[in-house]
Order: C-alpha cells, then sequence, then structure tokens
C-alpha cells in the first residue's frame, strides 16, 4: 500500500507546503534505529541529499535553533539521531557519516550495554523489540565506541537503564531507570543534556516520567512526528522515524514532514504532559 500511496501523498505535501510552510526556524530530527548493511544504499541516498541541499545539522545547531538562533543553510534542516546504541552505530560514523562530516546524536542503554554476549542478545529481543522477533547476532556498543563517538564530535544521550517503557513502572521505578542512566553517562563520559524516552508512542511516556527525565536532562526527544523551533516545549521534542526499507517516497514523506497531520493530538498531548511536568532541572 505504501508504494501506491506514497506519490499521492508526497504530491498533495508539496501543494500544502507551498502554502503553509513550517515555521521559520524548524528543524526535524531524523529517528534511526540499527542501520542494517542493506540498508545502507537508502541511507547514503538520505544523507547525499541532505547534505547536497545544506540541510544537515548536529546537536549544537539544533540546540541553537532552538535557542532562537537561525540557521543560514538549507530550508528545514535535519538532525541525525540513533536510538538503543546497536553497533552497527559505529560503522556508519566511522564510513557515511564521516564522509559528510554529520555529527549525530546516540541514545544508549547503559543497564545492556553492562550484558555479556549472550544476555545481551536475548535483551535486545525482549527489552528493545518488545518481545518480538528471534534473537540474532547484533551486539551494543560499549565503552570504548561512546568515546570515540565522543572524540568525533557526536553526542551520546541517556535512554534509560534497560529499555523498558516508563509507563509500566512506578515513579520510583522510572526514577532509577532515567536517574540511574544519567549518573554511569555522567560518571563514564559527561553529564550529557539529551534523553530519548524508549518506544517514542505517546503511550509510553506521562508527566511523571518528563518530571523525572527534567531533574537530569535538558532536552527530551520522542519518536512523535513534527517540526521542532523555539515554541516547542524542550521535553517535548518531534521526531520522523524513518524506515530506510520503505519506498523512496514514502521515506522523503516522513522526512519532510508529509506525515505530520496524522500526529497533530499526540502532539498536543505531549505538549500538555511537559507543561504538566515539574521542570528543575539539577545536576546529576
Ligand atoms: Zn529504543
Amino acid at each position: 500500500m505504501r508504494n501506491r500511496l506514497a506519490p499521492l501523498l508526497w504530491s498533495a505535501h508539496r501543494l500544502v507546503r507551498a502554502v503553509r510552510p513550517a515555521p521559520a526556524g524548524s528543524f526535524r530530527i531524523l529517528l534511526f534505529h540499527d542501520v542494517a548493511e542493506t540498508d545502507l544504499p537508502a541511507f547514503a541516498a538520505l544523507l547525499s541529499h541532505l547534505a547536497d541541499s545544506r540541510r544537515l545539522i548536529g546537536p549544537a545547531e539544533a540546540e541553537a535553533m532552538l535557542a532562537g538562533n537561525a540557521w543560514n543553510g538549507g530550508r528545514l534542516p535535519c538532525l541525525l539521531s540513533f536510538d538503543d546504541g546497536f553497533a552497527s552505530n559505529r560503522v556508519l560514523a566511522d564510513t557515511l557519516l564521516a564522509e559528510y562530516g554529520a555529527r549525530a546524536l546516540f541514545f544508549v542503554c547503559p543497564g545492556l550495554m553492562a550484558l555479556d554476549h549472550d544476555r545481551q542478545r536475548q535483551a535486545i529481543v525482549a527489552n528493545i523489540h518488545d518481545g518480538k522477533g528471534a534473537a540474532d547476532d547484533r551486539s551494543l556498543m560499549g565503552w570504548d565506541d561512546l568515546e570515540h563517538l565522543r572524540a568525533h564530535g557526536h553526542v551520546i544521550g541517556n535512554h534509560t537503564m534497560d529499555h523498558l517503557r516508563l509507563t509500566r513502572l512506578t515513579p520510583a521505578q522510572q526514577a532509577e531507570q532515567v536517574g540511574e542512566a544519567a549518573r554511569i553517562l555522567s560518571s563514564r563520559l559527561e553529564a550529557t543534556d539529551w534523553f530519548a524516552y524508549t518506544f517514542g508512542d505517546i503511550d509510553s511516556v506521562d508527566a511523571s516520567a518528563l518530571s523525572e527525565i527534567a531533574r537530569h536532562h535538558r532536552f527530551c526527544r520522542s519518536g512523535i512526528r513534527g517540526a521542532n523551533h523555539r515554541a516547542v516545549h524542550p521535553l517535548a521534542l518531534r521526531a520522523d522515524h524513518v524506515d530506510l526499507a520503505s519506498p523512496p517516497a514514502w521515506r522523503s514523506l516522513a522526512a519532510e514532514g508529509g506525515l505530520d497531520p496524522l500526529y497533530r493530538h499526540q502532539r498536543a498531548r505531549l505538549d500538555a504532559m511537559a507543561y504538566t511536568a515539574q521542570y528543575s532541572p539539577t545536576s546529576v
């Protein structure tokens, strides 16, 4: 269905965009997980397109835009983010990201990183894939990898200790999952401003989790589609999951905001939660 629908939706989106462009100073955060070898051509094409149109920004530029600073490159720039800390992310950073000079966000789970290979494989299925699918040979990056990424200008963010769904936990457990990961990241690397909650959908976060996140971090990235700009609450940042296995027109639609109208209610709910959360950042 995506094959037939995407070109139609894409044309419709271009028409709407011409009439109602994204607010000035907007940027998007693109969301990826493990990038398999078979997905590399699609990822390379996307990266090349963004770089050619001067639309690739790093975390520092995104933070500056959230503070109201203008971006002098192409229209609607994109920040790349990678969730879960898969080992393939390190390979990508050393090859395609380095080739295009892209600086990205990598969200990791210190509790899963500490597991031995077999237990980590099981935890990838149970916790990251929510019990779906079978274990394979994929593994997660280690601390050396994260130090290497940091040395090359990338930013490491908190993705909870063990990749549990925060809305299934008590406030005390939420505090443990968010706070302990923040503490470990801070002691092994340095305190990070960035957090991404697990699973990314509107039912996977609540106001008490956001309050806990705000105690340790400045920015919380969701998985809810939309543009980011200075009027968006820093705890309610939007992101676009880009399925690299989908048809090219569908990928463009996702990355350019063509699916945004479908997420209006989720964005409103997320904003309401962010404004309810007790915003009291403290050092970790
Ligand atoms: Zn995740």
